[in-house]
């Protein structure tokens, strides 16, 4: 083997100098490999790479040089050539190679083992590196959509409106990390909102720190609490109804009707019971139907995100928990935030998008700094009406247990921010895609985070798939 030069050398990562503190190493999940060349790396360790990315980088690079090496590739073959310059995004052919590796000569497969580790090199060198892995399949994703809509924009002006309306509901444009100049164009003047004019409990709040739209009413609540839930003249035919909550479609707007305007009470009330939440969380009963028709009561009265929606979410998650896929994966405090956090996900929703709310300057916009402004503030009202003793369904669960509950519910809720829909898609797709290529075959879901993007794109489903 030839002699390394010097700019060789420099290119090589410097891992081998960490392993005299490989205990600590081990404990920090670095995978380091043994080392041949102490000699050279003394010489090195100003420039010691320590961040994983670039030391995987660094190390790639040196396979490389090693691989030209041992399998002698002409020089000429194994120069590095660019793919982004001819547009190619696609992982070249890997199995048409190997076949024609196998009639060939052992060179040719040489060569495209080297094809294929370039490209795996150039993807990570491109990838930016202040950006996820999930951003990158985020990314990919927004430049199909992309695609497909300037192909429906060309059409027609409505064609156009409709592609720009769709852009900037499902993907966050605060990045805008997708070249849309020969595609769409967005006119921030031309966004569609809804016409309804701001609720005056929400623009009229002033004081910084204080949540709007929270008002308090009493309720007179039977003791013990009435069958369903409330109390009403219906109650046979409302019962049969709510005898189908464990299947899809159930009719929230005739249960509304029976139920006196109580849709969102009576089902979440139903679904606590049905899966013994009430049981196994010491729930009482009054303080359920308590705080459940104060979070009815802060549903206004607007054509889609009102009560009816936030009981059919509730429902639609309650149906998705059941899946037989599902059975035994969720844990019972998973399964409550999860219901807990379909009810009260569109909470005190003004009937307007999340950008006309920034581009009009709102309150509700400058107290979260224009992020997620609606989903923030529904659940700033939901934990805000917990406070109340006489509403505080959570007060026999454990401290450990109302923080993962809080949490979760957080994170749910955030999540129906549909902004963040591509970013959803694409990290659902990339842990599928990768547990399918290390060859987990049965999805384990073992971490939080997995866990999570899992209930986050239930909620985002349940909430989709709702008139
Ligand atoms: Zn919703």
């Amino acid at each position: 083997m030839r002699a390394r030069s010097h700019t060789e050398l420099d290119t090589r990562p410097h891992l081998d100098s960490l392993e005299t503190c490989s205990s600590n190493q081990n404990e920090l999940g670095f995978h380091l490999r043994p080392t041949s060349h102490v000699s050279w790396i003394k010489r090195h360790q100003d420039d010691m790479i320590v961040t994983p990315f670039a030391q995987l980088l660094a190390s790639l690079k040196n396979v490389r040089k090693n691989f030209v090496d041992l399998t002698r590739i002409p020089p000429e073959k194994a120069k590095r050539t660019s793919q982004l310059n001819s547009g190619q995004t696609a992982p070249p052919n890997f199995t048409k190679m190997i076949t024609t590796a196998a009639d060939d000569s052992s060179l040719s497969q040489a060569v495209a083992t080297l094809e294929e580790l370039d490209w795996c090199l150039e993807q990570l060198e491109t990838m930016q590196t202040h950006k996820s892995v999930s951003d990158l399949a985020s990314l990919k994703f927004k430049r199909m959509l992309n695609k497909e809509l300037s192909h429906f924009a060309e059409n027609n002006t409505s064609g156009a409106q409709i592609s720009n309306y769709l852009y900037s509901t499902y993907t966050d444009k605060k990045e805008p990390d997708v070249d849309l100049s020969r595609g769409l164009q967005i006119d921030e003047n031309t966004m569609i909102t809804t016409s309804k004019t701001l609720d005056s409990s929400i623009s009229s709040a002033t004081l910084m720190g204080q949540i709007a739209g929270v008002h308090t009413t009493t309720f007179t609540i039977a003791n013990p609490v009435p069958e369903l839930g409330v109390e009403t003249p219906n109650v046979d035919e409302l019962r049969c109804l709510l005898d189908h909550i464990n299947d899809w479609g159930l009719d929230t707007f005739r249960i509304e009707e029976l139920s006196g305007q109580r849709p969102l009470t009576v089902i979440t009330y139903r679904i606590f019971q049905e899966r013994s939440l009430i049981r196994t969380y010491g729930i009482e009963p009054h303080t359920l139907i308590s705080y459940l028709l104060t979070l009815e009561d802060h549903y206004q009265t607007v054509p889609y995100h009102n009560k009816a929606h936030g009981a059919d979410v509730c429902q639609s998650m309650h149906v998705l928990l059941n899946a037989s896929a599902l059975e035994g994966v969720f844990t019972e405090l998973e399964i409550m935030s999860a219901i807990f956090a379909s009810a009260v996900h569109d909470v005190d929703h003004p009937g307007v998008t999340n950008q006309f709310l920034i581009n009009t300057k709102s309150d509700l916009a400058l107290m979260y700094n224009d992020e997620s402004v609606l989903e923030n503030h529904h659940l700033a009202v939901a934990f805000k009406l917990l406070q109340a003793d006489e509403r505080n369904i959570f007060s026999h669960l454990t401290a450990k247990q109302i923080k993962n509950l809080r949490k979760m519910v957080i994170d749910m809720v955030l999540a129906t921010d549909m902004s963040k829909h591509m970013q959803l898609l694409a990290d659902l797709k990339t842990m599928v895609e990768s547990k399918k290529v290390t060859g987990n075959n049965i999805i384990m879901l073992e971490s939080y985070d997995d866990r999570i993007q899992v209930l986050q794109n239930m909620i985002h489903c349940a909430d989709l798939s709702n008139p």
